[in-house]
């Protein structure tokens, strides 16, 4: 064999939850909506001329990008659109994290950004979370650890553990000279965006997604909010990549789905009141777990492996998400469904449990 080989980029691959289908599933591994996108999406997709499609979608996306800066009540210029936020957070990667010195981010959090950073070749530190899985933040002030720039997700995953506004604000505080990227996918179940202290730094990128609070996984569409400069250097490294991203589904339809905030408020309200009863049913049940601000809840069982009780669930076709990793290896991922999804996987769990 030559040795090409060599020369290859070579990366150990970010592992996404399992795409079962089963038509009698319930699927709470990987934080999807439960309730169907808003219904004027419906609407406008069973009208859809295919005609558009022969032509390139429009570059800036400007549809969507007005309706979320409209929304947010930010410029236009400070709002940038990508396919998913998995997207958006690499592309932010790419464009404000090239110091030779190491990023910063928490050892247990979202399994895709050490895969980002090593395919890049960006040197990164993880930063140990405590015992109870919450960010210590001085540890992440650049006096503290020099550093290259920082990403948190807030709540994070797979925790759920909600990081408080005035710490957020302190970790940026004290790391004026680098960029602090703050990932809200879980932001909408009840947690306190970092947007508004966007009038106060302009080293911060707030990170959204349609992909959990607005029912829309499968259209793929993320979104970050931050200063007119960091937002303008975001969308020449775009540019420099491919210009097309999001295609012309994406556009209409996600800037459908933001006009429509009663649904929103609706379907989001009823997710957090179907996760505190949730909170309630699984403390009964012998689980213990840190407060969840998300659309999921990380839960270990007082005497029960989770292993154990994720490979009984499977069995049942209940999908849950369970990490084989360090420090969280008994610990179940569980996503809010519906209550009545709720409900048949307490029932299987009361009879599995007390077996
Ligand atoms: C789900 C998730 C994302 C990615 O979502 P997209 O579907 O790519 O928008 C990013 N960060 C965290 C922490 C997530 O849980």
């Amino acid at each position: 064999m030559g040795k090409w080989e060599n020369n290859v980029r070579r990366v150990v691959p970010y592992v996404p939850g399992e795409q079962p289908n089963q038509p009698d599933m319930i699927k709470l591994n990987t934080n999807e909506n439960p309730y169907p996108p808003a219904p004027g999406v419906k609407k406008l997709l069973e009208e859809m001329d295919v005609d558009v499609m022969r032509l390139y979608p429009d570059t800036t996306a400007k549809l969507l990008v007005d309706a979320l800066a409209a929304y947010y009540h930010v410029d236009t210029k400070q709002v940038f659109v990508g396919v998913g936020s998995d997207d958006v957070i690499a592309m932010s990667f790419l464009t404000f994290f090239n110091s030779e010195t190491p990023i910063l981010f928490p050892d247990i959090t979202y399994s895709f950004y050490d895969v980002w950073a090593d395919v890049f070749r960006i040197p990164y530190r993880q930063i140990p979370l405590t015992d109870s899985f919450h960010v210590k933040p001085e540890e992440y002030y650049s006096e503290n650890t020099p550093n290259g720039g920082i990403i948190i997700p807030n709540p994070n995953a797979p925790t759920g553990v909600e990081l408080p506004l005035e710490k957020l604000e302190e970790i940026i505080r004290h790391n004026p000279d680098v960029v602090v990227i703050v990932d809200e996918a879980y932001i909408d179940f009840g947690a306190a965006s970092a947007l508004p202290l966007l009038k106060k730094y302009d080293n911060l990128l707030v990170v959204q997604t349609f992909s959990k609070s607005r029912s829309m996984a499968g259209m793929r569409i993320g979104f970050a909010i931050g200063n007119e400069k960091l937002i303008s250097y975001l969308n020449d490294v775009k540019y420099s990549f491919n210009s097309y991203t999001m295609d012309c589904t994406a556009i209409l339809v996600g800037a459908e789905a933001v006009k429509d905030d009663a649904y929103f408020k609706k379907t989001t309200a009823k997710i957090i009141e179907t996760r505190e009863w949730a909170k309630e049913r699984l403390h009964a049940l012998g689980f213990v777990f840190e407060d969840s601000q998300s659309n999921f809840i990380f839960a270990a069982h007082k005497t029960v492996p989770a292993k154990e009780i994720f490979d009984a669930l499977r069995q049942q076709h209940i999908y849950v998400r369970y990490f084989a990793k360090p420090r969280i290896d008994n610990y179940l991922r569980i996503t809010i469904g519906t209550k009545e999804e709720m409900e048949t996987l307490f029932t299987f769990l009361e009879k599995f449990l007390k077996d």
